[in-house]
């Protein structure tokens, strides 16, 4: 097997590549496993650290092979995680495991393939409200999508207080989380804030010379907007023009915030932890954002961008948003064979969040479980 680089981070060889491989990765012996048959081990001559050929694959450190195809595949049906665990008879624990590694996987596919985005299009922002561990802690999904590809740009993540009607019962209550929510809360603006710093990294890379954003008529995203300093910039010279529509507006295809409503739609009907009404919702704020990300890859990368266009067309949201067709092929392919290291990614922003799990959970004090398989090596 070519082994690509050492996976130690702190060895020369984890970023330089060797002049030959074979020379300083020298098969150090073998180990025979049930899932994977003989695996072969190396050490590196550098730093004398021993890995194997698993090290760099998707299933380092597993002990039983399940088709993350067909995990994702259901999971984006509107399949619970235990529903999923029934259907291919395993734990619910194994796809919970498999859900976490295909993240990270999508990750690196999303941070590879977003800057080749033309980003010609005007970019339409909403938020999608769903909650987290109970009622009482609302969730917002800010999204950035493309208003004729309908493409995921990018997402924040953040958790609001209770508002709307409520019992006397249940502000009594709200009022006791007081200190919880403290803890858990981030504004709004700040939420929009990210998105924004998104948007600017996006067309900074994909050198646009003028940016539209829709967005619907809450005055925080007016105030991110106005407080954030390259956008006004940007407003100043006219690169960039920002249009308000009111959310009361009928949601068909000709309202300017068609994109964001088509994609709230989408996420409630395919992922059934922000279904209406639904019993399956989110328990833990970071395996929350895992499902959001591989639904985003998803959404991008494979899923058609119209379900009328004739079987044979494949094009997807992410073609149509100007990713050659040939790349997304190339990334996806080399993204399912090669297990992401999270010291080869410039990750940043809601990705950094996710992959190292850094969302906060109501009532979940101790840090989170960082499993082995996400750490640099
Ligand atoms: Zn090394």
């Amino acid at each position: 097997m070519h082994i690509p680089f050492c996976p130690n981070p702190r060895c020369r060889y984890h970023h330089h590549k060797p002049a030959c491989a074979g020379d300083v990765f020298r098969p150090y012996g073998s180990y025979a496993t049930a899932a994977h048959g003989v695996v072969t081990r190396y050490r590196c001559r550098e730093c004398k650290r021993t890995f194997s050929r698993q090290t760099f694959r998707v299933d380092y450190y597993t002990k039983r092979r399940i088709s993350y195809r067909e995990v994702t595949k259901r999971l984006v049906s509107c399949e619970s995680q235990r529903a999923i665990a029934r259907a291919l008879g395993i734990s619910h624990a194994s796809v919970r495991n498999r859900i976490a590694r295909q993240a990270r996987q999508d990750i690196a596919r999303l941070l590879e393939l977003l800057p080749l985005a033309t980003c010609k299009e005007p970019f339409v922002a909403d938020g999608l409200e769903s909650f987290c561990y109970a009622q009482d802690f609302p969730t917002h999904y800010t999204v950035l999508a493309g208003s004729k590809s309908q493409f995921l740009y990018g997402f924040t993540y953040a958790t609001l207080r209770r508002k709307g009607r409520m019992t006397a019962a249940q502000k009594r209550r709200c009022k006791r989380l007081k200190p919880v929510y403290q803890r858990i809360v981030a504004p709004l603006s700040e939420s929009f804030t990210a998105l924004c710093e998104q948007l600017v990294r996006l067309c900074a890379e994909a050198a646009a010379d003028r940016i539209v954003q829709d967005t619907d008529e809450h005055p925080a995203y007016r105030r991110a907007i106005s407080a954030h300093p390259v956008l006004s910039a940007w407003r100043r010279c006219e690169r960039y023009v920002h249009r308000t529509t009111s959310s009361k507006l009928p949601r068909t295809a000709a309202n300017p915030l068609f994109a964001a409503n088509y994609l709230d739609r989408e996420i409630r009907k395919d992922l059934h932890e922000h279904a209406r009404e639904t019993v399956c919702f989110a328990r833990n704020a970071p395996a929350s954002l895992e499902r959001f990300v591989v639904y985003a890859a998803y959404h991008n990368f494979e899923k058609r961008y119209r379900i009328n266009q004739p079987p044979t067309d494949t094009t997807t949201h992410g073609e149509v948003a100007g990713i050659p067709r040939e790349e997304i092929r190339a990334v996806t392919h080399r993204y399912r064979r090669t297990r992401a290291f999270a010291s080869k990614l410039p990750l940043w922003g809601v990705f950094e969040e996710v992959w190292f799990r850094k969302a906060p959970t109501a009532f979940k004090t101790t840090p989170e479980y960082l499993p082995k398989h996400c750490k640099a090596a």
